[in-house]
């Protein structure tokens, strides 16, 4: 599926209700991983299911792992207990890993692999490939391990060339290994040393200052669940004890992610609640979380959140508002501090991030990327080597509609999105939002669900022209290039048609009551893939040309437009619409800021439908159809109840010449005319 080149967010102004959270990345990935190096079987439950996941998974299959699914929520992995990291019966020479841009899988795979023989080529993305390495290599090398740099010195792509088995490994010694660039260079040589201690301690030794200290908490602790001794003197020296030995505990469980957690409490900060409503909770994570992450409570609530939780949900609600400028060393919440940036353009005052320098070696130069969006919304920035002061747009009028780049990084999606909070009603242009998919790929459906706007805020297109004129193609091709909800207001006079059928009513006015009842109350659910009537999928019976024509029929009581309307009003949620009918708009939204009539002549429209009813197997002539098409434009135009005709203010697109591609180009082309957003 093409990814969506932005996403348009609405101005957004509360929140409330309930999110549930998807698992940790970070969590998830170790315990992939430790499961794999386990002996015995693990039961995983509630991973995430991401980019960074699904490549962990796909190179632990490679290496010969067995992994069942289990339910929509559970999977089974059968470890490699110490055996040879390869497929059985793939060939020992080489074996390629491919991972994305995934540091949790590149750095432990790399150190594991190192320490188990065998000949390996890991690879990612560009990007992965200007993220460091070089210090777990320098450390692994030291080892006596082997490893080559396939490209830059320093940075994947790498290979372990230990075809021949692992070379003797001088673990007498303490394995040193820089803290201060990265702590999943630690992270990795933890989870991996302990395939080599079965016949003595191995001592690892911190050189400089350890940041992301929170992360080596989840390491030891997922180790110590994976049947791992170990002790540690501060931060500097850790042991892992003689004769440790990876044991699955039968069933792991991966706790929310903490960092995403932050993008729910910030926007509970920010926004008020809506009426009748008491906060918003997040489920999945509580106050007792293993991740460091889950202290960026503490300073959402020096900005002046109110939050509250149990062990596995938190209540957040706005409390000081506006938001209270802090200045915090954020070492201890490296991901998250980026919340804080967001959240800081509603404070009362400039607000100083230090001790970050980290951001600048993750996904992007986040210190960069984050000044950089930041300032096009309207806020004045100041950054350095390790530091981030960020002060609000002094007023409104000085926020700017903004189109956010988010340089592939995930976290710049989500905390940008909290710009749509902003008091200016401006809307937020996302570029790139699949990036979200890394760790949160359902990020944008929760916000919608627990973030609310003004109706007349979430924008609606209206792609209005009679039968067969290619309407139905051009609305959801529009809508999904936009990533907007999509009514076929069709399909409800043709379900109101079909339930009168089941009902035994006659399509005609002295039943026009009884019609307007069943229409206002249809039993119908639209789900992604379907359209279920009292619970009988429909998608298919609806779509006769037996059923057209019936629904042209109910469509001329003035009663059974009336009673649709509130359904079809019911459509325009966040974040927008594209509705495709006869009387979007002239009747439904007269207010949309885009509407389209499509026409195309009555001979190329009967000449697309035979092509369409052919490819069906059903057979039919041109002339037959032509001849069903002009009576039911004829009906819907001279009918008294909402006629079909183009609205004063609609643009007309006539589609006779134009192919499908030629049309959505030429709509989306429009749409982006009336954005506010500049280039
Ligand atoms: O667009 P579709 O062919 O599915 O619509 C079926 C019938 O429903 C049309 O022929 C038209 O008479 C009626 N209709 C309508 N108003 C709409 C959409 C459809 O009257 N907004």
């Amino acid at each position: 599926m093409r990814r969506a080149t932005f996403l348009d967010l609405p101005p957004l102004r509360t929140v409330g209700g309930t999110v549930q959270l998807p698992g940790s990345k970070s969590i998830s990935n170790r315990i992939l991983l430790l499961a794999a190096l386990s002996e015995g079987s693990t039961e995983v439950r509630d991973l995430l299911d991401s980019d960074d996941t699904h490549v962990m998974l796909e190179a632990l299959r490679q290496l010969g792992c067995i992994i069942e699914p289990l339910s929509a929520r559970a999977l089974r992995i059968t470890g490699l207990g110490g055996r040879t990291a390869h497929a059985p019966d793939a060939s020992p020479a080489l074996t390629r890993l491919f991972l994305g841009n995934a540091g949790t899988a590149m750095r432990p795979l790399t150190a594991a692999l190192a320490l188990m023989g065998g000949e390996f080529e890991l690879s990612g993305v560009p990007r992965m490939h200007e993220r460091p390495i070089g210090d777990l290599v320098d450390a692994l090398s030291a080892l006596g391990c082997r490893i080559h740099y396939l490209g830059t010195p320093g940075f994947p792509p790498l290979r372990i060339a230990h075809g021949g088995g692992v070379p003797p490994l001088r673990l007498d010694a303490p394995v040193l290994v820089r803290g201060d660039v990265s702590s999943q260079f630690l992270t990795a040589l933890l989870m991996a040393l302990p395939l080599v201690a079965q016949t003595r301690d191995v001592v690892i030794e911190v050189v400089g200052e350890l940041i992301s200290k929170p992360y080596i908490e989840i390491t030891l602790a997922l180790l110590a669940r994976f049947g791992i001794r170990w002790q540690r003197e501060g931060w500097q020296r850790f042991t892992i004890t003689a004769g440790s030995r990876y044991q699955s505990p039968g069933v792991a469980h991966v706790e929310a992610d903490a960092s995403s957690a932050s993008y729910f409490i910030a926007a509970g900060a920010i926004a008020a609640c809506p009426e009748g409503q008491n906060g918003l909770e997040i489920r999945g994570v509580g106050l007792n979380s293993i991740q460091g992450d889950i202290r960026f409570i503490e300073a959402a609530r020096a900005m002046g959140a109110q939050v509250t939780g149990g062990d596995n949900s938190l209540h957040v609600r706005r409390g000081a508002w506006p938001l209270k400028a802090i200045t915090l060393d954020c070492n201890h919440i490296p991901d998250a501090a980026m919340t804080l940036a967001a959240m800081a353009l509603y404070a009362d005052g400039t607000t100083e991030l230090t001790n970050i320098a980290s951001w600048r070696v993750k996904e992007t130069d986040r210190i960069a990327a984050m000044v950089a969006e930041l300032t096009k919304l309207g806020a004045t920035c100041e950054a350095g080597n390790d530091f981030l002061r960020v002060t609000p747009p002094a007023s409104n009028a000085h926020w700017r509609a903004a189109s956010i780049h988010t340089y592939d990084d995930h976290r710049m999606a989500m905390c940008l999105s909290l710009a749509a909070f902003n008091p200016a009603r401006l809307p937020v242009r996302i570029e790139d939002p699949g990036c979200v998919a890394k760790t949160y790929p359902g990020y944008f459906d929760a916000l919608f669900q627990v973030a609310q706007a003004d109706p007349e805020d979430i924008p609606v297109i209206c792609i209005d022209g009679p039968t067969a004129s290619g309407k139905g193609t051009l609305a959801a091709e529009v809508a999904a290039r936009l990533g907007y909800h999509l009514l076929d207001s069709g399909a409800l006079y043709r379900l109101t048609a079909l339930a009168a059928g089941t009902a035994g009513l006659a399509l005609d006015a002295p039943r026009e009551d009884a019609l307007a009842r069943l229409a206002a109350t249809l039993p119908v659910r639209f789900l992604p893939e379907c359209i279920l009537l009292d619970g009988r999928d429909v998608t298919q019976a609806i779509r006769t040309e037996e059923v057209g024509m019936q629904a042209s029929q109910v469509s001329q009581l003035p009663r059974v437009r009336a009673a649709l309307v509130a359904l079809q009003h019911g459509f325009r949620r966040l974040p927008g619409l594209v509705a495709d009918g006869r009387d979007m708009g002239t009747v439904i939204f007269p207010q949309a800021p885009l509407k389209v009539y499509l026409t195309a002549s009555s001979q190329c429209r009967a000449e697309r439908r035979h092509k369409q009813l052919i490819s069906k197997g059903i057979t039919t002539t041109i002339a037959t159809l032509r001849a069903d098409l002009e009576a039911r434009d004829a009906r819907d135009m001279q009918r008294s109840a909402a006629p079909l005709k183009p609205a004063e203010d609609a643009l007309l697109l006539d589609s006779s010449e134009l192919t499908i591609d030629e049309t959505v180009a030429r709509v989306l082309q429009w749409w982006q005319a009336r954005r506010p957003f500049s280039a």
